[in-house]
């Protein structure tokens, strides 16, 4: 099962120095979804870093930044390169149309605006874009929890290890495993076992704070959440913190050897990664974390500082 990401209409973006283009395409796709707008390149990189359009309609021929330069700059943000661009130009030719593409588009109109063709193509890509996004959340999600899966995390972990090398700042990974949940699954059966994991993947996403945070489904019973720029100092509150969160979830569990409501440990690596360190050590270090933590009885975190 998915999570849904929250019901949202389709947001589009229109971009052109002229407000009566503005006022014929706002009129144009006003049934389409929520508008909004923007009359130079930079408000546009902003509006689009906020709202997160699905769509952008992007004017060719401005003053300052022009299209082609807003749509590379669009494309070269995080924040922003998934979004869908049509070129709005009253050019045409070969040029103009690969020029377009090159710079990232996915479609272009031409003004004058002839109306039926620009709520074909609006259309067309919005039912697109809505494809791609539920692609997108089915390659990175866990199905049973909805939570992010084990490829996702090992790739943004990639990113965050070199990231925070670069800027010298402190990342926290932990892992979390359930404990006795072998005996949960033996003793209330495997379907609430289920039901089980998507609770408690749920309470450690509640518990996220800043941004950035993300949790994982590792496998099994087992996940993991990347803390960016966790200070050590912070460390073993934070994944205090963790545990006490899961203790309140108060899940009964009569199987367990150590209390009669669900437990989990806590590994928690932490620290500055130093030049070239892998996702694989990271998790190494978490793991070994984790291993002492189960040996210290459940129920209870350690902290690793791989910087020692
Ligand atoms: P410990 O306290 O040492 O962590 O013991 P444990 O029983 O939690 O750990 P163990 O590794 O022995 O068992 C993990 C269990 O998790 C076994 C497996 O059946 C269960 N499990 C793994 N994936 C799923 C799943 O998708 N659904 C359900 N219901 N159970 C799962
Ligand atoms: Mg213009
Ligand atoms: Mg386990
Ligand atoms: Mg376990």
């Amino acid at each position: 099962m998915i999570l849904p990401e929250p019901e949202r209409g389709s947001v589009i973006l229109i971009v052109d120095d002229s407000v009566a283009s503005i006022e014929i395409l706002s009129a144009l796709l006003k049934d389409l979804g929520d508008i909004i707008v923007a009359t130079n390149g930079a408000d546009a990189v902003r509006l689009a870093e906020e709202h997160q359009p699905d769509l952008i309609l992007l004017d060719q021929e401005m003053p300052g930044m022009d299209g082609y330069e807003t749509c590379r700059a669009l494309k070269a943000n995080d924040e922003t390169r998934h979004c869908a661009i049509i070129f709005v130009t009253a050019h045409t030719g070969q040029d103009m149309e690969v020029g377009a593409f090159a710079a990232g588009a996915v479609d272009f109109i031409t003004k004058p605006f002839n109306a039926p063709v620009v709520i074909a193509r609006v259309n067309t890509h919005l039912a697109l874009k809505r494809k791609t996004d539920a692609l997108q959340q089915l390659a990175d999600r866990d199905g049973l929890t909805g939570v992010y899966n084990r490829r996702y995390l090992d790739s943004l972990l990639t990113t965050e290890i070199r990231r925070h090398h670069r800027q010298g700042q402190s990342l926290g990974f932990a892992m979390v495993d359930i404990d006795f949940f072998k005996a949960y699954n033996d003793g209330y059966g495997h379907l609430a076992g289920d039901d089980c994991l998507r609770n408690f993947a749920q309470c450690l996403t509640g518990m996220l704070r800043r941004p950035g945070e993300l949790v994982a489904r590792y496998g099994g019973e087992e996940f993991a959440i990347i803390v960016p720029n966790l200070d050590v100092d912070r460390a073993e509150g934070f994944s205090n913190w963790l545990c006490q969160g899961i203790r309140d979830l108060a899940l009964p569990h009569a199987f367990s050897n150590i209390q009669n409501y669900l437990t989990a440990s806590v590994g928690l690596a932490v620290g500055v990664p130093p030049q070239g360190m892998s996702v694989r050590e990271v998790t190494l270090v978490a793991d070994a974390a984790l291993y002492q933590a189960k040996r210290n009885g459940r129920n209870t975190s350690v902290v690793s500082n791989f910087n020692l």
